[in-house]
């Protein structure tokens, strides 16, 4: 038997989620069964935990769209018991049973070893928000956006995926604003290596023009919604925007000025699909950049039984950081 989050959903088409001891036998097909010792916590988990966006299809169901944990065994020759591994995206979460459990079943395809460099807890504190920080990077990068090309946005600042962007431009050497809606952010954000907060009003200049001043190299897009507009309008002739999430809307509005006048690059981030050899690259580079003790601020480690808690709380913008979760607490 493991313990694991049951989602389920009634008749009603109501969705609950409740701690439940299950046996190994309930676990989906796999070739890799998984003591899962850390599980991250995502945005993506708030929606399936709620429900929402027809993320989850199939009922009963275990959340967890990333985790960490040693094998147990392995019916694939690339994985032996006892070994570290690290599983992000492929929909596990949402249309595979996930990580938020003490145990897993997976497909082989979807694991990375854990790179030597971090504990199963680090890589979880860094989880699908770092791996995804590390692809908008590489992809800013392609377009030639170095650190002397100037200031880097960062919205969103205070979640998950923000708070590791900081960290990591910081980390790289580029100059660093952090945009976030909570003043009490400010002081961790400066220590993890931001050289400015502002606050959401910044972006949201809403001037009603095509252009704004041109104020920054390049922007990683946590928010999505109305702030990708006036993001757009304020990046610098050849800057991109990496639009990575959707906190405050799927859909927006935008002119293509900034796109045929300043040549600003619009570029999609999905970390959900990213080949084997890619994720191991990023987990190396991840692991070489990361200093623990400089994020534990940012880190709030949790039991199963308080998920549900922390999916409506981060639905609502209230989740600062990384939330870890340790399935045997
Ligand atoms: P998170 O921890 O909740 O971070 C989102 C942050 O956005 C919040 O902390 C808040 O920061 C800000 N925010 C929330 N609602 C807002 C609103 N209405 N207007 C303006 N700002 C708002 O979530 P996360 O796990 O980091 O994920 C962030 C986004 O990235 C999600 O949309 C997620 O689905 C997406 N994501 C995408 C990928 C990918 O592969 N593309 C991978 C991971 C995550 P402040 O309070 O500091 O302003």
């Amino acid at each position: 038997e493991f313990r694991a989050l049951l989602t389920q959903r009634d008749e009603a088409g109501e969705v609950t989620n409740r701690v439940e001891r299950l046996p190994i036998e309930h676990l989906p097909e796999g070739d890799v069964l998984v003591s899962v010792e850390w599980a991250g916590f995502n945005y993506k988990d708030g929606l399936c935990l709620g429900g929402l966006g027809n993320l989850v299809r199939s009922y009963p169901h275990v959340g967890g769209v990333d985790f960490a944990g040693r094998v147990i065994e392995s019916r694939d020759a690339r994985y032996h018991p006892g070994q570290a591994v690290i599983l992000t995206g492929w929909r596990v979460g949402e249309s595979h049973w996930g990580g938020f459990a003490e145990r897993a079943r997976v497909k082989a395809d979807w694991l990375v070893p854990l790179p030597k460099r971090l504990s199963t807890r680090d890589s979880m504190v860094l989880g699908t928000a770092g791996l995804t920080v590390m692809l908008a990077v590489n992809r800013l990068r392609l377009l030639g956006i170095a650190p002397q090309s100037g200031e880097i946005v960062v919205t969103g600042a205070g979640g998950g995926v923000g708070s590791q962007a900081v960290m990591m431009l910081g980390r790289l050497g580029y100059r660093v604003v952090a945009i976030s809606g909570r003043p009490e952010l400010a002081e961790p954000l400066l220590r993890l290596g931001a050289s400015e907060v502002l606050g959401r009003d910044a972006i949201m200049t809403q001037s009603g023009k095509v252009l704004d001043k041109e104020r920054f190299a390049g922007a990683i897009d946590t928010v999505g919604g109305a702030m990708l507009p006036e993001l757009l309008k304020k990046i610098r002739s050849d800057g991109a925007v990496a639009a990575v999430g959707n906190a405050a809307g799927v859909s927006f509005e935008a002119s293509v000025i900034p796109f045929i006048l300043r040549g600003v690059s619009l570029l999609g981030i999905n970390s959900v699909t990213v080949p084997y050899e890619m994720r191991v690259a990023l987990w190396d580079r991840l692991s070489s950049l990361f200093v623990a003790g400089a994020y534990e601020r940012m880190v709030t480690e949790i039991g199963l039984a308080e998920i549900p808690t922390y999916a409506e709380r981060i639905l609502a913008g209230g989740v600062a950081g990384r939330v870890v979760i340790n399935p045997r607490r």
